[in-house]
């Protein structure tokens, strides 16, 4: 096969970033989980990612998404894919992210205080204590009424 040039390894980044988490509208890049992709030789790309939570049931649609999105830019080479077992945190959730979040019904408990994603408020309580998946939580809006879920650290105590 050819030689991998800085092009290739532009082009896979690229790709890369753009593969969405399998459960909310934003991409791995800016919800943090992607860390870095690099040529580890001139047949194999090393794609590092940190879950939300190491027990994250999405973890494999995720890495079938990042080798189906590399396998795009070049279908021969070997995706080496590398779980993070640092702590993911709500801080890891770059500015673009927290603006899609928001778009999304989502706010990231980090920012404290939690403001209801649509309408602004700050009145707002916890719900309970599972939310859609085991990275989110329930909370609810007293002024608008609207239900939405916060992504927590996974330090956080659940
Ligand atoms: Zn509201």
């Amino acid at each position: 096969m050819k030689t991998p040039g800085v092009g290739m390894k532009a082009r896979i980044t690229s790709v890369v970033r753009d593969v969405q988490d399998p459960e909310i509208a934003i991409t791995l890049y800016d919800l943090g989980v992607l860390r870095s992709v690099e040529m580890s030789s001139t047949d194999t790309v090393k794609v590092v990612l940190r879950p939300t939570r190491l027990a994250c049931p999405a973890r494999g649609r995720m890495e079938r998404d990042v080798r189906a999105a590399v396998a795009t830019v070049e279908p021969m080479l070997t995706v080496d894919i590398e779980w993070d077992v640092a702590p993911w945190a709500t801080a890891d959730i770059s500015a673009e992210g927290v603006e899609s979040l928001r778009r999304d019904g989502y706010i990231a408990s980090s920012l404290a205080p939690v403001k209801c994603p649509y309408c602004g408020s700050v009145v707002v309580k916890k719900a309970g204590s599972f939310g859609g998946s085991i990275c989110r939580l329930p909370w609810s809006c007293r002024r608008c009424g609207s239900q939405f879920d916060a992504l927590h650290d996974s330090a956080d105590a659940m």
